[in-house]
């Protein structure tokens, strides 16, 4: 992708980081399907919602089978989160309750805080071709799980980039490098970064030591962790950084065909999470009260 804004003031080299964080573990994600059977792999499932806290689901889709994506996903609710679609390949059509409608193509984002509620569908605009990207789930504060819906959508030349020696970083959400993302959140400080690496080349990220992060490499291979035990982490695989008091951000470097990774990272918000399906609450109290609402059409 070769959409481009690039601040004047890019060092030439990354920000330097000291103490970079270690891994803590890795993570194959797990095949399953979702919507009217759409292939996917959860990278962030149900049991680390709490220890990647603000985050409730990664999934990544990527195929050129179109029945593996040709259901798409339907109509269907969703309440108290915000998803954040980022399209590598492929056309996918969005409508909404609230009357959004928008069309993500490659390197574009959709960015959707469903709030107090919205239905919407989310249907592939193309009957073959690759289709590949992620969606990543992000929670939202106990005290706006019911704000107002709010939606837009990201043109791929709209998302800024830092430019490093061998290294793109493309800014979806937070800041980077000085390069700030169109979307901030205050309550959780979301980074999600797209990086681009050439063989052998370094990526190194500040990031606060209470922030919960991690990378899921879908190119190549990089090495990470703390210098003299680094890991190498695989296409396909996420590692989760430990929360070192000690460590200052993390490090990533390229193998030898290069590395293309989302790195995310976010302030948890140490709050009650419940979820069923496509609600995430706080209390079983409120996701009876989102079934209801939903069942009775009050919901969106
Ligand atoms: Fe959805």
């Amino acid at each position: 992708m070769a959409h481009t804004l690039t601040p004047n003031t890019s060092p030439a080299t990354p920000v330097a980081v000291q103490r970079p964080r270690a891994v803590e573990r890795q993570v194959q994600g797990q095949a399953t399907s979702d919507g009217a059977g759409v292939k996917l792999v959860r990278v962030l499932t149900h049991d680390l919602q709490r220890r990647l806290d603000p985050f409730l689901m990664l999934d990544a889709f990527g195929t050129d089978n179109p029945g593996d994506y040709i259901g798409g996903f339907p109509d269907h609710p969703h309440r108290g989160f915000e998803t954040v679609t980022y399209m590598l390949e492929g056309r996918m059509r969005h409508r909404d309750s609230a009357g959004n409608e928008g069309l993500l193509v490659p390197g574009s984002v959709q960015w959707m805080t469903a709030g107090r509620g919205v239905i919407h569908s989310e249907m592939p605009e193309q009957e073959d071709g690759r289709m590949e990207g992620f969606q990543l789930w992000l929670n939202l504060p106990a005290g706006k799980k019911m704000q107002a819906p709010w939606y837009r959508d990201i043109a791929s030349a709209e998302i800024p980039e830092w430019q490093g020696d061998g290294v793109v970083a493309r800014v979806i959400a937070g800041q980077s490098h000085g390069v700030q993302a169109l979307v901030q959140r205050e309550a959780t400080e979301p980074l999600y970064l797209d990086v681009h690496l050439q063989p052998g080349r370094c990526f190194e990220q500040p990031l606060p030591a209470g922030h919960n992060v991690f990378v899921y490499v879908y190119r190549g291979s990089v090495q990470t962790g703390v210098p003299g035990g680094e890991q190498t982490v695989p296409r396909q695989r996420m590692a989760i950084f430990a929360n070192g008091s000690d460590a200052d951000g993390v490090r990533l470097t390229a193998g030898d065909e290069g590395a293309k990774v989302i790195l995310i990272a976010g302030r948890p918000l140490r709050e009650p999470i419940a979820q069923y399906g496509p609600f995430v609450m706080n209390s079983n109290a409120e996701i009876h009260q989102a079934v209801e609402d939903f069942r009775a059409g009050r919901l969106a």
